[in-house]
């Protein structure tokens, strides 16, 4: 681990409406969350000290909540000025935000509907999520071991804290077997997305993205193919077979974290970062930085 603990930053944490300094901003042993996985969260990223699409997120926010059956005493516009102020707060520019809301320690079982419900938000200056370098040359993957579920199983719309277990795992063995990240596969055998990051293929000029009716569908994701329309470039959402990634000339990923970030490998199979992911990274990039 590089550099300083997460934890042991300086700076202001907002819970339940109040500025905590930042390493005293913990909670109780039997909160439920811990126990059970009763939360949800963003991702969200402010560049010039403004969240960008931050009235979205904080709509996926509570639309998780909802999903959990976590009642939240806040609105959209609430959970915009408490984040607005953690950002201003904390002095930052170029940051990285990161709401959750969880169930909280007032009773221990299944049963959660005696545990308050909690919002948090921290904000920090994050670097770029892959690496500078990843930019330039693309990053690595490996096929997980781990699949997106069926939508029967788990609440797969959700942004919840639990459905980040099998992309932990994931990531982990990636990273011992030499690999920045793992793509995953659904559990009718067709290409999900990455543990963290969406995925978008360009063959013959057109971008081709999985359908997703199993896992998250990314704010950026919808972002980046109203670009490409707006660019011309034709896209198809569709159920993809992972072999596909076979006949593509490009790959890239994309998340408010990776932004728009270029596959340079599969296992053993090598991509250029290709002029349609340059075009598509530099436009994404001015619209964030609102140019
Ligand atoms: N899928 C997963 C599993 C993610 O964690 C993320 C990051 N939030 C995404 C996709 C991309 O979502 P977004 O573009 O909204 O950040």
């Amino acid at each position: 681990m590089a550099g300083t603990p997460i934890d042991q930053k300086d700076g202001f944490i907002w819970i339940d409406g109040n500025l905590i300094p930042w390493k005293e901003a913990s909670i109780h042993f039997l909160t439920h969350a811990l126990h059970y996985g009763s939360s949800v969260f963003e991702g969200e990223k402010a560049y010039n000290g403004k969240i960008f699409k931050m009235e979205e997120h904080h709509k996926r926010l509570l639309r998780s909540a909802e999903l959990l059956d976590m009642p939240v005493k806040y609105t959209v516009a609430d959970i915009n000025k408490a984040a607005m102020e953690v950002v201003s707060k904390n002095n930052l520019v170029d940051a990285y935000v990161r709401p959750l809301i969880w169930r909280g320690s007032e009773a221990m079982g299944l049963y959660s509907r005696d545990c308050t419900v909690h919002l948090g938000i921290a904000a920090w200056a994050w670097p770029p999520y892959f690496g500078k370098e990843a930019l330039e040359k693309g990053i690595s993957l490996c096929w997980a071991d781990w699949i997106r579920p069926d939508p029967r199983t788990e609440p797969t719309e959700a942004k919840a804290s639990g459905l980040y277990m099998i992309s932990t795992l994931s990531k982990n063995k990636a990273h011992d077997r030499g690999f920045e990240d793992a793509l995953m596969k659904d559990y009718r055998g067709y290409l999900a997305e990455c543990t963290g990051a969406n995925i978008f293929l360009v063959i013959n000029g057109e971008l081709h993205t999985p359908d997703p009716d199993c896992f998250l569908n990314g704010i950026t994701r919808q972002t980046v193919i109203e670009l490409a329309k707006q660019k011309g470039y034709k896209v198809h959402v569709r159920h993809i077979m992972p072999e596909e990634v076979l006949n593509a000339d490009e790959i890239f990923v994309t998340g408010t974290a990776a932004e728009i970030t270029p596959i340079g490998r599969i296992e053993e199979k090598t991509y250029k970062v290709g002029p349609i992911t340059k075009d598509l990274m530099q436009a994404y990039m001015k619209l964030v930085r609102g140019e």
